[in-house]
């Protein structure tokens, strides 16, 4: 599976075959990746054979669309049985990968489908990037109507929890940048909060962009639907995102998922407005994409469009997110791996 192998180690899977062969099928990996290694036309017939097999480290399970075409799940699974989950998202001049990096997350968020199923395994770079491959592909070579060949972003917003398995995704940021030559200014790491890894990633070589997952503006509100906060409270939080923000000079952004009556008051509006003014950052508000396992509603239009008010008035910059895809159950935090499981 050479997705498996670091850019560096490929030539371990061609052991017989001249260096050029490597620096090709690396070219191929993660230049001008495609869907099937019977269009590496520049390689042996019999190499391709070789490699199609286990091209990706994943099987296709689920492919859907929606959107007019414009939006796409992918659940891969891994062969030990991992879901994994990407959603791919078109528009006129850009072209959005959210990516998974864990099947599953430990932590728990009580809105969030994927928090509600549980921890499966991390994810190894290989499979992180693979999504990145795969979507590439899909774009140069099936596309979307309207949506340019060309991928544009990658968000860390699939399932998991990015600095929760560090490591791993630094590896995998690594390889994005270095080897398949996106800018990390197009990379967006998405974080409930975990201090620690919000501080080594400010000493990572790259200004990936960071988002803060926020969704409440008081730590006894934000225990409740983070339980990570318990661990990390907002205060230390927000000396983190400000630290990252010092170092990188990237605007970091803060994540609000829009809850009925739970955190769509004017009050809270008020408090985030404090902390976004004091970390420069761009808020994006997103109505609640219900779940099976909670019973909490989406704030109503309304209630989206005047806190989206009360915050412009106090001159944070906000905007207010589409959801794409809540038909396939690819909206932010509706990636469960449902397959196999009936509603
Ligand atoms: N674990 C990371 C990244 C994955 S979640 C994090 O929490 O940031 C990506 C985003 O989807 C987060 O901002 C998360 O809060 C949000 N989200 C989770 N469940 C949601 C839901 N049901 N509706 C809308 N957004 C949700
Ligand atoms: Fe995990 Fe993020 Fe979902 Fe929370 S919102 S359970 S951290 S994936």
């Amino acid at each position: 599976m050479p997705y498996l192998h670091a850019p560096e180690d490929l030539a371990q899977l061609l052991e017989d075959e001249p260096s050029y062969r490597v620096d090709q099928l690396r070219d191929w990996l993660y230049r001008t990746p495609v869907l099937d290694a019977a269009d590496m036309t520049n390689l042996p017939t019999s190499l391709r054979d070789r490699i199609a097999p286990t091209l990706w480290p994943f099987a296709v399970e689920v492919e859907q669309s929606a959107d007019a075409g414009t939006t796409r799940k992918w659940l891969f699974r891994a062969s030990d049985g991992a879901a994994i989950e990407a959603v791919l998202m078109g528009y006129p001049k850009r072209a959005t990968l959210c990516i998974s990096s864990q099947a599953g997350c430990a932590l728990g968020c009580t809105f969030c489908a994927t928090g509600q199923f549980g921890f499966e395994r991390h994810l190894q770079p290989g499979e992180i990037v693979a999504q990145v491959a795969y979507a590439r592909a899909f774009l140069r070579q099936i596309g979307m109507p309207g949506v340019p060949g060309r991928l544009t972003n990658v968000v860390f917003m699939g399932m998991g929890e990015p600095l929760a398995n560090y490591d791993r995704v630094r590896e995998a940021i690594r390889r994005l940048v270095e080897t398949m030559g996106m800018s990390a200014r197009s990379i967006t790491v998405s974080t409930v909060g975990i201090v620690p890894g919000i501080r080594r990633l400010a000493d990572e070589p790259w200004p990936v962009n960071l988002a803060i997952s926020l969704h409440a503006a008081d730590d006894e509100l934000r225990s409740r639907l983070v339980p990570i906060n318990k661990r990390y409270p907002i205060a230390d939080l927000e000396a983190a995102a400000a630290a990252y923000y010092e170092k990188k000079r990237r605007r970091v952004s803060i994540e609000w998922t829009m809850m009925d009556g739970v955190n769509d008051t004017l009050e809270q509006a008020d408090e985030l407005a404090a902390i976004a003014s004091r970390l420069h950052a761009h808020v994006n508000l997103i109505a609640l994409n219900p779940t099976p396992l909670s019973d909490e509603r989406p704030s109503t239009q309304l209630h989206i469009e005047q806190f989206a008010e009360a915050l412009k008035t106090r001159a944070v910059n906000v905007t207010v997110r589409d959801t794409r895809g809540r038909e396939i159950d690819a909206a932010c935090g509706q990636l469960r791996a449902v397959s196999g499981i009936s509603r």
